[in-house]
């Protein structure tokens, strides 16, 4: 067998063109375009290549893009007033904060500084909290281009299926797992004290679905996938100066009945998804303004 590829490329064209129109209605009703802020501390060159992307697809939808610069030895309370100031900002409907962020601020809690209704990364505890409850207005991006991906495979009933997801950050894993299991799927999930422990191959090997991200190039062998897997290499490696994933390709390709390339899997569908919460927020900030 060898794997169809799940080409995250050519859904995120779709969905951007979803996208499109439903912004150029937005702004024939409301007179005004949606409009993204970014705030960077420093300049990290880590960061430049996704603000670019950021920037180019915002434009490219009719979205007002604008970064806002702090100086890199900025402390944690001038973000946290860049952030306020935004908040209270009818024109601003989205705001994002760069990783990384320099030393002397914590990453983890500044999501929660961002207005619910302008967290388009989807990362504020309350927006955390309402995936919980099959609520969410707006997903975190990654995850959420996971969804989508899954979502892609028209003969795929999730209902019953068994998942492993590798990795249990706050940005993938862990909202991952709520979205699989609100679609009652049977979802297992895995990190550092799995494969401290020697486990990882058993769990993988189990796997009608497995979501890996971890970053971590080769940490999931070809041979552990189970025939007919469905593969989603979130992780993003540069070895030799080559992108890769956390899978080995090649031999996964063998086994699977649908796997991500990397890259053109997840991570061109990751922006077209804080796109579409960008949208999304929007909508809810006009229900509330008018
Ligand atoms: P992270 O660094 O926050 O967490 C890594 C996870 O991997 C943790 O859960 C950790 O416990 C687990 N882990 C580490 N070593 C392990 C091992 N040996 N066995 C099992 N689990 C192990 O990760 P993150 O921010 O979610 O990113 C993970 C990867 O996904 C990175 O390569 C990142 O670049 C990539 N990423 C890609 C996109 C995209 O849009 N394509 C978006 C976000 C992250």
């Amino acid at each position: 067998m060898s794997a169809r590829l799940l080409e995250g490329k050519l859904l995120a064209a779709d969905i951007k063109a979803g996208i499109k129109s439903g912004v150029e209605s937005l702004r024939a009703r409301y007179n005004v375009s949606p409009k993204l802020v970014s705030i960077q501390v420093g300049e990290n060159p880590a960061s430049a290549v996704y603000i670019r992307s950021q920037k180019k697809n915002a434009e490219g939808l009719g979205i007002e893009y604008r970064l806002e610069r702090l100086d890199e030895g900025s402390p944690r309370q001038a973000l946290i007033e860049a952030i306020d100031k935004l908040n209270k900002d009818r024109t601003v409907n989205g705001i994002m904060v760069q990783m990384p962020l320099p030393p002397q601020i914590e990453a983890g809690f500044i999501s929660r500084y961002i207005s619910p209704l302008k967290d388009i990364e989807a990362m504020h505890p309350q927006n955390m909290g309402e995936i919980v409850f099959g609520n969410a207005k707006v997903l975190p991006c990654t995850a959420a281009a996971c969804m989508e991906l899954l979502n892609s495979i028209d003969s795929l009933d999730l209902y019953g299926k068994e998942a492993v997801i590798v990795g249990h950050s706050e940005i993938v894993g862990k909202p991952l797992a709520l979205l699989l299991l609100n679609k009652f799927v049977t979802t297992t999930v895995c990190h550092i004290a799995t494969g401290e422990r020697g486990s990882l191959p058993e769990f993988v090997k189990k796997a009608e679905i497995l979501i890996v991200a971890v970053g971590r190039a080769g940490l999931i062998k070809g041979e552990w996938i189970k025939e007919g897997a469905i593969v989603i290499d979130v992780g993003i490696n540069r070895v030799d100066g080559r992108l890769i994933g956390d899978v080995e390709f090649e031999k996964a390709q063998e086994r699977a009945s649908y796997i991500t390339p990397v890259p053109g899997g997840v991570g061109p569908l990751t922006v077209a998804m804080l796109m579409k919460n960008l949208v999304e927020a929007f909508k809810l900030q006009q229900q509330l303004y008018t």
